[in-house]
């Protein structure tokens, strides 16, 4: 790697570096359509008919021939009958004649317009059409949605609530899709104690853990919740190895700072390969990547800061695109970086990529303001804020009113 320095990694290269060690897995599996929201496509969805199947009305109204409307003036013809969604009308329509349709209905044969109801006049078996009607207008063609025989999702594909939608449209009942990514985790720390016992001295909550299982169970993967480990090598690495065992990727968060990660160093050196990273960027500049094996089985492993705010940092910047990969899922899904103008001035020193928590917010126009305090382990900073304010490696201060990179929390589908 060009610039490899792993005392001062720039995230882009962090990436790149994570990106390229992984190989996404092949398991497959069926699952009922409506089951399969959230999971990647392992086939591509070609459609067997058209959608919609027939020419049908788009409105409530008249169908007709456009051949028989006056060339100027209303044109007055004869009802012959009526469509509704889901039954046809039966008979022929002649020359000079119209049928009532209903939205949905199949177009009759020989009709190629229809006249929205509310400007006809209709008695007594006559309707009154006033001019200026087009040939085409109101009807939906048969595969103007879908097309026989081309496909509309590719294998790779993450399925959004449109595409369960658009596949219970062709009348699919169930699909292939990738199996779900196992992923084990756990805390590490002498200091950690669980939820739900009292804090003893110098005790912390192991709040990681449950910031953790909220991100995966998030991503659809299948979770392995492995507790707190102690600061032991013996019971990190049998927690390791137990957790290569069983999943394709492992994440840890503590440990991996500089006084701590010695020890942890030598002994994951018996297990695989592991690479210990401080990151130019803030918080999260301690990380650990690589991949361990036990019992014939592999794993890749993020080793996370502590830090509860660099947590979710590292998480959202390196976990979880390296998450999506490994689950096959193809195509651009990196977070899209919004220019939003800042509402204050902010310090950011160059050398590195900063990810401090924003409220973006509408006051005459979308701005963005800091939450609070910034500290890595102020985890409240994320919980208010909606969104990363993202300073780029080579950028210094910020004035107010200067535009600065915006990574939205929460997307629609
Ligand atoms: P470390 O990376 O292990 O040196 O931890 C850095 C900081 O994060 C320390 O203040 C730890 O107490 C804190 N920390 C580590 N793990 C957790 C956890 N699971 N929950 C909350 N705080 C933690
Ligand atoms: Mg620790």
């Amino acid at each position: 790697m060009d610039g490899y320095d792993p005392n001062a990694l720039r995230v882009e290269k962090a990436c790149e570096a994570i990106r390229a060690c992984l190989k996404p897995i092949e398991g497959i599996e069926k699952v009922a359509t409506r089951s399969a929201l959230g999971r990647i496509l392992a086939e591509d969805i070609v459609p067997a008919i058209d959608v919609p199947a027939h020419d049908n009305s788009a409105m409530d109204g008249y169908a007709l021939r456009a051949a028989d409307l006056a060339a100027s003036g209303d044109t007055t013809l004869k009802e012959a009958g009526t469509a509704l969604a889901g039954k046809a009308f039966g008979g022929t329509m002649g020359a000079g004649e119209c049928v009532r349709v209903m939205t949905g209905a199949v177009m009759p044969k020989g009709a190629d317009l229809v006249v929205i109801q509310e400007i006809v006049k209709a008695s007594e078996g006559k309707v009154v059409i006033p001019a200026g009607q087009k040939k085409g207008q109101n009807v939906r063609y048969a595969g103007e949605d879908l097309k026989t025989g081309v496909p509309v999702l590719r294998a790779g594909h993450a399925l959004r609530p449109a595409d369960i939608g658009l596949i219970a449209s062709l009348g699919i009942a169930e699909v292939m899709v990738k199996r779900r990514l196992r992923v084990a985790f756990f805390s590490t720390g002498d200091e950690l104690a669980s939820i739900g016992s009292p804090l003893g001295e110098g005790q912390v909550y192991d709040s990681n853990r449950y910031t953790l299982h909220g991100m995966l169970t998030r991503m659809g993967v299948e979770i392995l919740d492995m507790g707190v480990v102690k600061d032991d090598p013996a019971r990190l690495e049998a927690a390791l190895r137990t957790a290569a065992a069983n999943a394709d990727v492992i994440i840890t968060s503590g440990g991996v700072s500089v006084g701590e990660a010695d020890f942890i160093k030598a002994m994951m050196a018996k297990l695989g390969e592991v690479l210990f990273w401080k990151i130019a960027m803030r918080p999260g500049r301690p990380m650990a990547f690589g991949r361990i094996g036990a019992h014939g089985n592999a794993a890749y492993l993020f080793g996370l800061p502590g830090n509860p705010v660099a947590v979710m940092v590292t998480f959202y910047q390196f976990v979880r695109d390296a998450l999506q990969y490994l689950s096959g899922r193809t195509g651009d899904y990196s977070q899209p970086l919004l220019q939003v103008p800042s509402a204050a001035a902010l310090r950011k020193v160059p050398g590195r990529t900063e990810y401090q928590r924003g409220i973006l917010f509408n006051e005459g126009g979308w701005k963005v303001r800091l939450t609070g305090q910034q500290g890595s382990g102020v985890l409240r900073s994320m919980s208010e804020a909606n969104c990363f304010i993202v300073l780029e490696h080579d950028r210094a201060n910020i004035a107010a009113g200067e535009p600065v990179s915006v990574q939205l929390f929460e997307g629609l589908t």
